[in-house]
């Protein structure tokens, strides 16, 4: 039987692709395995490549800060990334990187098996919902995969480098915590 622990064991020595050669730390995931909601970001940036955690750095604070605005934190979510490892100076995974991180995120999510799964940005949505997923005008709407309710924000890092953008990715916080709520108690 396949657990997420087993999983990230099989992750942890991944060398599918070339980040393998070049990371310090592979982050598979952190958070609550048995979580209704999974976040999905893009790939691990510098603090995460050195502590094997998700979103630990600048952005993760900020992630930490609009889960709580809506009665959440790390116990109740789980949260992974598109790429298990860090791509040289946080460039975006190459589409080849993409696909070949895939089966350990569609595991992944099999196991967590969530209600809700949200996307962190572009590169998340456009691997997750739709290859022209156009984050500005597509944000907040609710999307299927694999009978899952997905919907995609903001990256927290781009609320950490145009503030005017905040307030919209509230608002899909909030979307986000009304149906949770709704899910949650079926
Ligand atoms: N940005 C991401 O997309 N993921 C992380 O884990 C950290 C920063």
């Amino acid at each position: 039987m396949d657990s997420i622990e087993q999983l990230k064991q099989d992750c942890e020595g991944c060398m599918r692709c070339a980040l393998g050669r070049t990371r310090t730390t592979l982050v598979f995931g952190d958070g609550n395995p048995e979580a209704d909601i999974l976040f999905v970001g893009e790939g691990p940036g510098e603090q995460e490549d050195l502590k094997g955690l998700p979103f630990v750095g600048p952005a993760g604070q900020l992630l930490d800060v609009m889960l709580q605005l809506i009665g959440l934190d790390r116990t109740k979510v789980y949260i992974c990334n598109i790429v298990k490892c860090r791509p040289p100076k946080n460039r975006d995974p190459l589409p080849e990187e993409r696909s070949s991180c895939s089966e350990w995120l569609r595991r992944q999510i099999a196991l967590v098996n969530p209600k809700i799964i949200v996307c962190l940005g572009r590169i998340s949505a456009t691997s997750l919902i739709s290859p022209d997923f156009k984050i500005t005008r597509e944000h907040g709407q609710w999307h299927e995969l694999d009978g899952r309710r997905i919907i995609a924000t903001y990256h927290p890092s781009a609320l950490l480098r145009d503030i005017s953008k905040r307030p919209d990715a509230f608002t899909d916080f909030r979307e986000i915590r009304r149906v949770l709520r709704e899910l949650s108690s079926q």
